[in-house]
């Protein structure tokens, strides 16, 4: 693969050497034509902008770094409108408008708009007094409209992406947290652990012989009872303790700030309520629960398969029962 084009860089990396790339090649020739006009102000200040990009491009291509140098980027840019603009007059105010938009590409949208309030301001002071006021006022106006535009996209890209992480974090069945939202949580846990008090629980939940409900009942009845589960279990959770659907008919609860004791009696409970739900009722449903408590010397997934095999165990045992992992080492419990 091209190593440019290499996709697992970041988006801002990407805008970044495509940007300064983009700047180099568009300067190179204007560079040149200035020292040949000797027009050696411009040139000298084209040839420093020049060098300025190609040293952020090498930079970023090699640290693959972006925050400092995105910003010292929309900075060369606000700074370099402002000298060109000073240097040779209004007939420099177009290039605002490339800049302005290329400044939203390298900082959030409120540095952006930040930089680009002052970039407006400062380089019409410089050129008011060579502008007609009709000129200045179109000036204005139009910039202001392009940052209007350009906050507008930006807030568009944003809800899409939340709208998209939506889709691909949730499932669709139930609403609730799916296998990828797992991995996402396990590793946040991972990067995060040892920071929380008291060492959190997990519950693993499975429904019982639930092939027996799709084959009896039909798929959809199967598919009804997934939901109404969920339902009744998110009933009983606090907004901090996730529900994840981890398999077809599996979940896992986490993560539930109670010892190990605590978190069974709380399983246990969820298990009778199913038992004595409508649920059951009607479809004879029963779960069988493993809990597990992390433990610190473990990663977030050893404690998932601890959660797991007591759930066997739950199973193994005759189902529709909690069982809770021993702590595997001395010391469990505290982070
Ligand atoms: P056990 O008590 O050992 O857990 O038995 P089980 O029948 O629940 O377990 P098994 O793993 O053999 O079967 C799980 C079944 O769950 C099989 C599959 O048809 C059903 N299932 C998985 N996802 C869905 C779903 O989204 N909708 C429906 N209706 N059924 C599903
Ligand atoms: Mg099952
Ligand atoms: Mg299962």
């Amino acid at each position: 693969m091209n190593p440019i084009l290499n996709f697992e860089r970041s988006a801002r990396e990407y805008v970044i050497l495509s940007l300064s790339l983009a700047t180099i090649l568009s300067l190179l020739p204007f560079t040149v034509l200035r020292y040949m006009t000797q027009d050696w102000a411009i040139a000298v200040l084209d040839s420093i902008t020049l060098s300025i990009m190609i040293g952020f491009f090498v930079y970023v291509y090699k640290t693959r770094k972006t925050k400092v140098a995105g910003f010292l980027l929309a900075i060369v840019f606000l700074a370099t409108e402002i000298v060109t603009v000073s240097l040779k007059g209004p007939t420099q105010l177009v290039w605002c408008f490339p800049a302005t938009v290329g400044i939203y590409f390298l900082v959030d949208t409120p540095k952006a708009a930040m930089i680009n309030a002052l970039s407006l301001l400062s380089v019409t002071l410089i050129a008011e007094s060579g502008m007609t006021a009709a000129s200045v006022a179109a000036f204005v106006i139009s910039m202001i409209a392009t940052n209007v535009f350009i906050i507008v996209f930006a807030m568009r890209n944003q809800i899409q992406k939340r709208q998209l992480e939506e889709l691909t974090l949730k499932d669709p069945l139930t609403g609730v947290h799916n296998r990828r939202a797992f991995d996402h949580f396990l590793d946040e846990f991972d990067q995060n652990r040892g920071l929380q008090d008291i060492a959190p629980s997990m519950i693993m939940l499975d429904i019982d012989h639930f092939k027996t409900v799709n084959d009896k009942h039909g798929h959809l009845a199967g598919d009804e009872t997934l939901v109404r589960l969920v339902t009744l279990v998110k009933t009983q959770l606090h907004h901090d303790e996730k529900i994840f659907r981890v398999g077809g008919e599996e979940y896992v609860i986490a993560p539930l700030n109670m010892n190990l004791s605590t978190c069974v009696d709380f399983a246990d409970r969820l298990r009778k309520i199913i038992e004595h739900s409508n649920i059951s009722e009607k479809l004879g449903i029963t779960i069988s629960l493993g809990v597990a408590q992390y433990s610190k010397t473990e990663t977030g997934r050893d404690w998932v398969k601890r959660a797991d095999t007591a759930l066997s165990e739950a199973k193994s045992l005759g189902r529709n029962q909690t069982k809770a992992s021993p702590n595997s080492t001395p010391g469990a419990g505290r982070m």
